[in-house]
Order: structure tokens, then sequence, then C-alpha cells
């Protein structure tokens, strides 16, 4: 069975959840291989995850080299993998890292890539959401190895267990790609809330919830269902809540199991970052607000009232 090379998303060594639903999907394709790029020790640390969701083999790419530059050395290693393995393709996740390494790589090898996948089938026909949501297209890449980045909660990960063996790989970087170092990491605030891309339930909110201190409820709401919390643009422009939880277009892309969308009106570029949630609840007091067109359930009414309503009774329960 053909190998395919995925790219383990980690931090210090504990998987991140879009790992899973990368091995998963790599499954459709062939035999999934990891690649740790990461400090010493991290692909042993991974190991057990990466071998309950199907990892053959893991390649650990564990260096100074990888982890103390932006992304050119990954991209460099990964070229050096696929010459060496020719797997029948390379599996990244949707990120701005897992982007920008999918580029370099395609560049290097003189392949075809695709990003933002949401559903990829046997024989390598990838399902992508364009143009802010208003396409969906199916493509194949048709030249060289594919790459593929896939959006997260695209795939639903289903383990297969495997054990896998681990190869150390020989990391030698060229200058070229050592053109930019990390000086510092600095954390975001750190919140006992799941990270906005990978949470199962998002609660996002609006203009409509009218100020930062209104942003409690949503908050609220939110950690009732044990939720991240998401806001749309014109909240964010209006200093309601910080950037980093935009959803949407020029924001994160989001595609949990439930998004509830609280005083938001679904502009089409509030649609594209969150359009593919698997069931989606809209709370506006506008009956007729575009985003009960794309809602699977709708409360029309005064999200002030709602609100706590509904929070009250999910805590009561
Ligand atoms: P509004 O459109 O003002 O809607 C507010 C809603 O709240 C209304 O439907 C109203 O009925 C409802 N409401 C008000 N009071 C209550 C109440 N008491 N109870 C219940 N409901 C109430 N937008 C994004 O979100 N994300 C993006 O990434 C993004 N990128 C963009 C990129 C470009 C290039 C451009 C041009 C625009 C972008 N936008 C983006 C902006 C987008 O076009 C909309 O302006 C924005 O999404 C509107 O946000 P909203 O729905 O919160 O506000």
């Amino acid at each position: 069975m053909a190998e395919v090379l995925v790219v383990v998303e980690h931090s210090g060594g504990a998987a991140k959840k879009i790992t899973s639903e990368l091995l998963t999907a790599a499954r459709a394709l062939g035999e999934p291989s990891a690649v740790v790029f990461g400090a010493a020790g991290d692909a042993d640390k991974l190991k057990d995850t990466l071998g309950e969701y199907g990892a053959q083999k893991i390649y650990a790419a564990e260096s100074a080299d990888v982890t103390d530059y932006l992304v050119a050395p990954r991209a460099e290693v990964l070229a050096g993998l696929v010459k060496q393995a020719s797997p029948a393709a390379v599996l990244l996740a949707s990120t701005t890292d897992g982007k920008e390494i999918a580029g370099r790589l395609a560049v290097k090898i003189e392949s075809g890539f695709l990003t933002g996948v949401t559903e990829l089938a046997a024989d390598g026909t990838a399902t992508q959401v364009v143009f802010a949501g208003a396409v969906i297209v199916k493509s194949k890449v048709t030249k060289g190895t594919p790459i593929l980045t896939i959006a997260t909660n695209a795939v639903t990960a289903e383990p297969a267990a495997a054990t896998p063996s681990v190869e150390a790989v020989e990391v030698s970087v060229s200058d070229a790609a050592k053109k930019a170092k990390v000086a510092d990491r600095v954390s975001e605030k750190k919140s006992s809330r799941p990270e906005l891309t990978e949470a199962s339930i998002v609660v996002s909110g609006g203009r409509g919830v009218g100020s930062a201190e209104n942003f409690a409820l949503i908050e609220g709401l939110a950690d009732s269902l044990g939720a991240a919390v998401g806001a749309s643009r014109a909240a964010v422009d209006s200093d309601f809540y910080p950037h980093q939880f935009q959803v949407g277009q020029t924001g994160k892309t989001v595609s949990p199991n439930l998004y509830v969308a609280v005083g938001i009106s679904g502009a089409i570029q509030h649609r594209a970052g969150m359009q593919t949630s698997k069931t989606i609840v809209a709370i506006n007091k506008d009956e007729e607000a575009p985003i009960f067109e794309l809602a699977d359930f709708g409360v029309v009414g005064d999200l002030f009232k709602v609100v706590p309503q509904a929070t009250e009774a999910i805590n009561a329960r």
C-alpha cells in the first residue's frame, strides 16, 4: 500500500486534534507515515496517539534547525523525505504554517497543491469551499506528488490501531532556509475554553451583542456548553472582542459540530468562516436576517432574553 506523509501538528509532544483528522484522511489514500518536527523526545511522546490513528511509521525530525526558524527548514526537510519515500501524497493542516509549508514544498518538488480541503476521496479528489463560501469545487492534483492541506474539523477522526516504528531523520538545512529565526515566542492569554478552530462547539457574538461587557452573555452560554467563543468582524471592529476570535473570510475558519450565531446577520464574509459547521443555530431579533437561510435551527427573539434563559436551562441539566 502506498505511503502517505502526514505532518504532525503538536505542542511540545502533545498532538493537536487536527493530527488525528489528518491521519484519518490519509488512510483513504494509503498508509499514513507521521512526520514530527520538534525537539528531542517529541516523537516518543507522540507515538501512542499517532499509532492510535493508524500511523505505520514516524519520521522524527528533531532538531533546533526546525524548531528555531520559521517554516522554510521544514519545507526543505519534507522535500528530502518526499524524494526518499516517494509517497502517494503529503497531508498538512490548513493552518498558516501548514499552508506556507505546502506552498514552499510544492515549488521545491514541482507538484500541485490544494489548500482548505474539506473532503478527500480515495482517488485523491479533494473538495474545497472557495470564493468566500459561494462555490464548492472538486479538484485533483495532476502534477507530481499531491500536497493537500486539510481544514480543521472537516474530517471525523476515527481510530485505527497501529504500532508505528520511529525513524530518525537526519536534519541538514541549507543556509538559505535559515534566513528567518524565531526571536521570541509569546503565548496568547491562556483560556480554559477550547481553542476556536479545534472546538466542537462555538458560540459567536455579533454587533447585536452591543458592547464588550455584554460579551459576558456569550461567554456564559459558551461555558455552559463547553464551547469556544467567536465573534463577527463588526463585533471585533467595535472592540467588543479581540481580533484573534474573529470568524470569517478575514478571520478564522471553523467547522464545529455546533455553531451558535448570536446577534449576527450572516453576511457572506462571516459565512465563509463558519458555513461548513455541522449544525447551525441562530439567535436574532430580525426574522429576515440572512443567517436564518443557513441555520438549521433559529430563534427569532431578543438575545438579551434568549441567551440568559438558554444558559440557565443548560446549566440546570
Ligand atoms: P450586523 O450585520 O450589523 O448584524 C447584527 C445583527 O444583530 C442583525 O442581524 C440584528 O438583527 C441583530 N441584533 C441586533 N440586536 C439584537 C438583539 N438584541 N437580539 C438579537 N439580535 C439582535 N465579517 C465577519 O464576520 N468576518 C470576517 O472575517 C469578515 N471579513 C470581511 C472582509 C471583507 C473584505 C469585507 C468587505 C467584510 C468582511 N466582514 C467580515 C464584514 C461583513 O461584511 C459584515 O459587515 C459583518 O459580518 C457584520 O457583522 P454582524 O453580523 O455582527 O453585524
